[in-house]
């Protein structure tokens, strides 16, 4: 592989690779974009086939989250991390705070928060060696896991999607598929399950499932099946990637919005959905809510003003919806191009990587 051509390829300012030989630690952190503000990402913690796939991986992702911060308006930079390993073998004090000195390092310029794979209990352990990191205990100036935000975030993306497909905000009687039950999943299944939805849980972890069904009375569909499911709105909250060309045409809902970042596996599905005839809900769109929340954590600390801020969601769905309807576009295009309007008429260009953020919490 060529590195530079592939980091310059989609505008990487910066890719750090982290080592720490006592720990274990093998990390990566890929500061796409500070054109808006410090870049702000979470951190992966998970095993990879091979160093290449964690590179693409965190490439594609921290891309996402310029576009993200972008389009939801706030002066964010997109940014994300990804330590190799199965974080239930080697996950240590030690390798998380060697993890949180490689952040600090970087002064500002990164800004860490939990992902897949870390919980809010690592980023208090890393808040010991950074002020870089958020999503930190309310005792030490964080706002916490942002989880239930994000699960907000995609319930208003999905009232929004059901205003734009079939005239009104309710959700009542629609049956909604929710691949990966975890933090954000069981989340929004909850709220799901207020608005009188029909709610179907599916997970690689049976424990996980078992959880759900048996906490919201849900039925259940085995993972490989669950974007097979007949159902009004397929919902991807576990990991990206899970929308194939091969796998649109064995898809049997009307539309698709969900928590997973990079839900596409290939730009050209964005195309094959609108042939399909299902609309998709571009992901950074609607899974916005966590970021929301965090930039909000940054500049004071009133929870009901992230929680107001979370559900502007609605209005960018409907916006993007909207204008791909009158254009016949695709929503993932109309949001695309609204994030590249905003990098373009606001950004700092020519300041790659001036950005710092100023973290007082804690
Ligand atoms: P999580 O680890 O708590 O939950 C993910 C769940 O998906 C787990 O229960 C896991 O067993 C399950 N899973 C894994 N592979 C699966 C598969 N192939 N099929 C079905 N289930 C599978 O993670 P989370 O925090 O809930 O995040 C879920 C997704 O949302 C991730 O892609 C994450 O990047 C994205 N996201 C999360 C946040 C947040 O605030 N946590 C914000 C934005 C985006």
């Amino acid at each position: 592989m060529h590195l530079f051509d592939r980091i310059a390829g989609d505008g990487h300012e910066e890719v750090v690779f982290c080592h720490d030989g006592a720990s274990g630690l093998r990390a990566i952190i890929a500061v796409h974009s500070t054109q808006l503000g410090p870049a702000l990402g979470g951190v992966r913690f998970r095993s990879y086939a091979n160093e290449d796939d964690a590179l693409e991986d965190v490439l594609a992702l921290s891309r996402a989250m310029t576009y993200k911060a972008a389009v939801a308006g706030l002066d964010l930079g997109g940014g994300k991390a990804v330590i190799l390993g199965d974080p239930a073998l080697i996950k240590t004090e030690a390798l998380l705070r060697a993890y949180a000195r490689h952040v600090e390092r970087l002064g500002g310029s990164y800004l860490t928060a939990e992902d897949v794979g870390t919980t809010q209990a690592d980023m208090d352990l890393m808040r010991q060696e950074t002020r870089y990191v958020t999503g930190t205990s309310r005792s030490l100036g964080g706002s916490g896991d942002p989880s239930a935000a994000t699960a907000l975030g995609v319930l208003q993306a999905m009232l929004a999607l059901a205003t734009h497909l079939w005239g009104s905000p309710d959700l009542r009687g629609r049956r909604v598929v929710v691949s990966g039950v975890g933090k954000v999943g069981l989340a929004l299944a909850r709220h799901l399950v207020d608005e009188g939805a029909v709610v179907v849980a599916s997970d690689v972890d049976e424990a996980v499932v078992a959880r759900a069904t048996s906490a919201l009375g849900l039925a259940s569909v085995p993972p490989e099946q669950a974007h097979a499911a007949e159902c009004d709105i397929f919902s991807p909250c576990a990991l990206g990637g899970v929308i194939t060309p091969e796998r649109i045409s064995e898809l049997r809902c009307e539309a698709i919005v969900g928590a997973a970042n990079n839900q596409l596996a290939e730009p050209q599905c964005a195309r094959l959905l609108v042939e399909a005839g299902i609309t998709f809900v571009p992901d950074y769109v609607a899974n916005a809510g966590g970021i929301i929340n965090i930039a909000q954590e940054l500049v004071s600390h009133r929870r009901e003003l992230a929680s107001t801020r979370v559900r502007t969601i609605f209005d960018t769905t409907m916006a993007v919806l909207d204008e791909a309807k009158t254009e016949g576009a695709s929503p993932t295009n109309v949001a695309d191009r609204m994030a590249e309007r905003r990098l373009a008429g606001y950004g700092r260009s020519g300041r790659a990587g001036a950005a710092r953020a100023t973290v007082t919490g804690g």
